[in-house]
């Protein structure tokens, strides 16, 4: 599981400052989709970046599975970051190279032998659905069939949390709906931990076990779905509300 305990992040010093997370506590047991919503510029991207370690938090911890990543010394980084998948809004490919070849990257990157990465990418293509768009290159795929590329290779170095920012904004309600039951299906066979960060309230509804908004750098109100919807006084909850179908 993953926790984030009084997580901050401030860009820049003195009077410049920008205090963009201010303590923020967060827990994701395996096998739970927390769903963190929040207006732009609340924050959120800048989470992603703290807990993938892409930007250190200026204090508090992100701890994986017992072990606090936000204050490790760099050299140690590199590996401790594989324990943490991340798909990015625009699946964030490289053009020139096809689904597998993308998938195999991180772990070509790892000097994992061919034939072990042949195989790894045969089963991970099979996971999100796409083995016969393998040798495809990313101009040749649709906006579901990118981000299951994405999410392939977020899950390439076997992770114990996926991260999410804002990966089905952009796509129709549809792709959407099929990337999201993906999601929840990766969730229940991997026992992942996932943190799917969006804006968008009916996906909050069809992907998530339990949800968080995120406003101005603060948690305001995280629950359950069941509990936010039955709770009369929730602003969550009755932001969710209308979009029950
Ligand atoms: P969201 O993803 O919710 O839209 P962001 O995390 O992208 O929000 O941004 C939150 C705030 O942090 C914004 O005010 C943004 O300008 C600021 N911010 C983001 N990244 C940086 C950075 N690298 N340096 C300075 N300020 C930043
Ligand atoms: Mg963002």
């Amino acid at each position: 599981m993953i926790s984030l305990k009084n997580l901050t992040k401030v860009y820049g010093h003195g009077e410049q400052s920008l205090t963009v997370l201010d303590n923020l506590d967060v827990d994701v047991a395996n096998g739970e989709i927390l769903a963190i919503v929040g207006p732009s510029g609340a924050g959120k991207s800048t989470l992603a970046q703290c807990i993938n370690l892409l930007e250190r938090p200026t204090s508090g911890q992100v701890i994986v599975n017992g072990e606090d990543l936000a204050q490790l010394p760099e050299r140690k980084l590199r590996v401790a970051r594989r324990r943490i998948g991340t798909v990015f809004q625009s699946a964030s490919l490289l053009s020139r190279r096809t689904a597998a070849e993308n998938i195999a990257l991180p772990l070509q990157y790892l000097g994992v032998t061919p034939a072990e990465t042949k195989a790894r990418v045969g089963e991970l293509l099979e996971r999100v659905g796409l083995s016969h768009r393998a040798n495809h290159y990313p101009f040749e795929l649709s906006g579901g069939q990118l981000q299951r590329v994405g999410i392939a290779r977020a899950l390439a170095l076997r992770p114990a949390v996926l991260l999410s920012d804002e990966a089905t904004s952009g796509l129709d309600p549809e792709t959407t709906r099929s990337v999201v039951s993906l999601l929840r299906q990766l969730r229940d066979d991997l026992d992942l931990a996932v943190v799917f960060i969006t804006h968008e309230m009916d996906t909050v509804l069809h992907v998530a076990d339990s949800a968080a908004r995120l406003e101005n750098g603060r948690i305001t109100e995280q629950g359950s779905l069941v509990d936010l919807l039955t709770d009369h006084d929730s602003a969550l909850g009755r932001a969710l509300q209308p979009h029950l179908s």
